[in-house]
């Protein structure tokens, strides 16, 4: 299933475009937007690697650092065939978003590399992400800037990539990723930070509106790490999960699907397509329009627009990927009130349990699982609570989204006034 049939917009200009409403909302100067409208800096870079077969093949990287008012930049680095510099800087755009709605002390970066790593063998994809970090190094580091997994990398690649930077510096300094294996100065829980965070989210949503989770049905876009894990997590609280797909096949059964024998599938055929017998979701419209209670969105930007929206049917979309809603998909839930829990909210426990990571990488001291799993859930709490807030007490009949972008940006306006940015 094309998981990208309306990636027609462009996301850069939706970045900026949420910014300034956010502005203009806020009624702050324009030198606000000015400071924020483009990312610090952009790097585009070639990467030459040597294939399996001796062949070079050059590949196209970028880095993207947006703001670092509030400390490093901060972000993860995704590997894409379709990733292009207007997505890498509309998603670093977002880090620094998040970092600020839950109060984390990092900037927005984010990082990529155009490939398909279902292509590359395991030497391959290692040579390739060795050489990105050769590439990008000098303007990597723990205090500066830190990368992190994202769409289709992992701990492993992390693991490289922190070794290649420590290499390069001569020294040990595991701080300047985060996402890495427990090995090599990983945080338990890390793998399911995200999952946990959206979880935790969709859990005080329903609160709020009274829809018990048991038996609740859900449907879910993408089965990567996010996307599997949510599941699980849902599953476990009673939910049904109705409807998965992936960018390949869909699966559906009323009754519930297993998460783990779905996980199985997908790792045995790579898809969870041919999982349930006939599985009627053929595009992305008939899956979002699939009589339901919580929709997640795990995969990629601009999945959910006006057209799409139209037919959502369900009361919470919880957005476990960045960016899956377009601007004028947003104005149809909204009118429609369907409670959209915004990525930068949704899924920030990932950025979350990196900045936990790295104060254990600084402190070289490292907590336990239930350490981990408690201050997590304390954080993204506190920030559900707070933008919640914001929009049904402080200014009422604004979305949350947009309540969001709101409280972030009074932090980051104030901030960057104090440090003399504007004004
Ligand atoms: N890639 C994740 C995100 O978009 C995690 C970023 C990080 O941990 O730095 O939030």
């Amino acid at each position: 299933m094309d998981e990208q049939q309306t990636k027609k917009v462009n996301t850069y200009e939706v970045a900026k475009s949420r910014i300034k409403h956010a502005v203009e909302q806020l009624d702050l100067p324009m030198d606000v937007y000015e400071r924020l409208k483009a990312p610090d800096r952009i790097i585009e870079t070639a990467l030459p690697v040597k294939m399996d077969d001796g062949s070079i093949r050059t590949f196209t990287g970028f880095r993207s650092q947006h703001n670092n008012v509030l400390g490093p930049y901060k972000g993860g680095i995704r590997f894409h065939p379709d990733v292009d510099s207007n997505e890498v800087k509309a998603l670093s755009m977002w880090m620094t978003f998040k970092c600020a709605v839950v109060r984390i002390p990092y900037g927005g970066g984010k990082g990529a590399v155009v490939c398909n790593p279902r292509e590359l063998s395991r030497g391959e994809l290692e040579r390739l992400s060795r050489q990105y970090i050769n590439s990008v190094a000098l303007v990597l580091g723990p205090d500066t800037d830190i990368p992190a997994p994202d769409v289709n990398t992992d701990g492993q690649i992390m693991a490289w990539m922190a070794d290649e930077y420590c290499k390069i510096r001569q020294r040990n300094d595991f701080g300047v990723i985060t996402g890495k294996p427990l090995d090599v100065g990983g945080c338990v829980g890390r793998e399911t930070a995200t999952s946990r965070g959206v979880f935790h989210a969709t859990k005080e949503a329903a609160r709020h509106l009274n829809l018990p989770l048991e038996g609740a049905r859900v449907v879910i876009q993408g089965y990567g790490n996010v996307g599997y894990n949510c599941a699980r997590f849902l599953a476990d609280e009673g939910c049904r999960i109705i409807a998965v797909t992936d960018s390949r096949g869909s699966a559906y059964d009323e009754k519930g699907l297993d998460p783990d024998s779905l996980l199985q599938h997908k790792k045995d055929t790579g898809s969870v397509g041919g999982y349930s017998q006939d599985s009627p979701i053929k595009t992305i419209k008939e899956l979002f329009s699939l009589d339901c209670d919580i929709i997640i969105p795990s995969a990629l930007e601009n999945q959910i627009d006006a057209d799409v929206a139209r037919d959502v049917k369900a009361k919470i979309i919880a957005e476990g990927a960045n960016a899956p809603t377009t601007p004028d998909g947003d104005e149809v839930l909204k009118d429609n009130n369907v409670l959209v829990i915004p990525d930068i909210l949704a899924n920030s426990g990932g950025v979350i349990v990196s900045y936990f990571e790295w104060v254990q990488n600084n402190y070289s001291y490292y907590w336990k699982e239930e350490q981990v799993e408690h201050s997590l859930q304390e954080k993204i709490m506190d920030a559900f609570h707070e933008v919640y807030c914001y929009c049904h007490y402080e200014k009422d009949g604004i979305t949350m989204r947009e309540a969001a972008f709101m409280y972030a940006l009074e932090r980051l306006a104030e901030v960057m006034k104090v440090r003399g940015w504007w004004g």
